[in-house]
């Protein structure tokens, strides 16, 4: 007696994980995905245990946990070997970690839950535009040719169709989507035998240079190959200059900044497209949903990767949304009141998302920009703040995924904030 089913549009990060809670809770899902064929592509990212949490309530931990790299502290140095950042995971909790793991495979294993628990995905399928009624929604799919084709009815519609979201646009909510001035190039680079670390590690030459190694753990196809992410912070109006001067100049500027460390990732490096541009957006929404649609994930609040939270914030407003909902148990899902739960989801979301918008937008600057002045302040606040004890919680459980305000951390959803553990054992 389940009626029109939910569909979620997008099979990222918040997508995928919605549509594995709401399958679990006995709510038939549709997940629509654009892309044809699913594949295990990305960069590394950095999971915090706030996103590590929401993967144990999944049962994917183990998974992901064996595969990626547990990373211990972020540890950033100026040009001349100055200590700017040394931000440690054991001062939060003894024990605790980040996780450097390829897109890839978290992907691959949200994919394979999701599929395990008989969510219909339909891959090829861009949702072009929606309408509401009354007790539905009605979705509509690009045709290829500049024409539209029905996609049917659905019960309610969740929109994590990412940053660009062509969808959001048609919420009556007041929304604004600012892409940043400044991108990053990465690379997914064989980790040498002699360089394993279990640092996120980065060099500074005040905001203008950063460049960045992370360790990323391995794939399910090759797990005696580890991986590191390689980053270079880059304004995206210098892309084409970056590529007219060559390989070899950006090679001497790296040597520069980060000595013999950066050499053997370097020596991998012969062609300018093994680095990938990327660029990112601020996305802010005056509230996340309208009538029996709701946005989540990068969709509903892109910011800077700075912080590393994204893919962890897209994890907890799955596991929000789950809680909104609640049990379908057997009810005819056209007759749910979404508005009602997406009210509730919004409460559980609010200050959680404001801090890390505020802090996003407040740090990126410091780190990427060309002034010299926020550079000082930078470090002479960093500097503070390691000698200080408020300073370094206030800085930890930042990192963590922990905090929900200014002046206070954890705040209401605590179990999702509150993972700390061993890793795993998973075959
Ligand atoms: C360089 C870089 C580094 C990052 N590092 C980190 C990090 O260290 N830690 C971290 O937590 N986060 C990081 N992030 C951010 C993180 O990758 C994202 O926040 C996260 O993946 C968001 O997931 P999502 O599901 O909301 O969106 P996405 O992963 O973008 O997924 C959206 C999906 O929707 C599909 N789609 C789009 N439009 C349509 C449509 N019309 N119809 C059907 N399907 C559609 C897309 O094909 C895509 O599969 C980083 C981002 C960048 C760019």
């Amino acid at each position: 007696m389940q009626g029109l089913p939910i569909a979620i549009v997008g099979a990222g990060t918040a997508g995928l994980a919605s549509a594995i809670f709401l399958a679990r809770q006995g709510y038939a899902v549709r997940l629509l995905e654009r892309v044809g064929e699913l594949q295990p592509v990305g960069a590394g990212i950095l999971l915090q245990p706030s996103g590590l949490a929401v993967l144990q309530r999944l049962g994917l931990l183990a998974e992901c946990t064996a595969l990626g790299a547990a990373v211990s502290r972020l540890y950033g140095t100026s040009c001349s070997g100055r200590v700017i950042l040394d931000t440690r995971y054991q001062h939060w909790q003894p024990g605790s970690f980040g996780l450097g793991i390829h897109r890839g495979v978290l992907m691959t294993a949200l994919l394979g839950a999701a599929r395990r628990l008989g969510v219909e995905v339909r891959t090829g399928t861009a949702v072009s535009r929606f309408e509401q009624a009354q007790q539905h929604v009605r979705l509509f799919a690009e045709d290829g040719d500049g024409g539209e084709w029905p996609l049917g009815d659905v019960a309610a519609l969740i929109l994590a169709d990412g940053t660009r979201s062509t969808l959001r646009a048609q919420l009556q909510v007041r929304q604004w989507a600012r892409p940043y001035p400044w991108g990053a190039l990465w690379s997914l680079l064989p980790t040498p035998p002699a360089s394993d670390s279990d640092e996120l590690r980065q060099w500074y030459r005040g905001c203008r240079e950063m460049f960045g190694l992370m360790p990323t753990g391995c794939t399910h196809q090759a797990r005696d190959n580890r991986l590191t992410s390689l980053f270079w912070s880059l304004p995206l109006a210098e892309h084409d200059a970056w590529r007219a001067a060559g390989l070899e100049a950006w090679k001497s500027r790296v040597r520069r900044l980060a000595g013999a460390v950066a050499e053997p990732y370097l020596q991998q490096l012969h062609d300018p497209q093994q680095l990938t541009l990327a660029a990112y957006a601020d996305v802010r929404m005056q509230r996340w949903h309208d009538g029996r649609v709701l946005a989540i994930g990068d969709c509903a609040h892109a910011m800077s990767p700075q912080l590393g939270q994204g893919a962890n914030m897209a994890l907890v407003d799955a596991a929000a949304l789950a809680d909104a909902l609640g049990e379908a148990d057997g009810r005819e899902q056209q007759m749910i009141d979404f508005p009602s739960a997406y009210v509730r989801y919004g409460e559980s979301r609010r200050d959680h998302l404001r801090y890390y918008r505020q802090a996003s937008r407040l740090l990126t600057p410091l780190f990427q920009s060309h002034s010299d002045t926020l550079a000082v302040l930078r470090d002479l606040a960093l500097l503070l703040a390691r000698y200080n004890r408020f300073g370094r919680d206030h800085a930890v459980t930042t990192l963590v995924g922990a905090r929900s305000g200014w002046l206070w951390s954890g705040g209401g959803r605590r179990d999702l904030h509150a993972w700390r553990g061993e890793r795993e054992a998973w075959e």
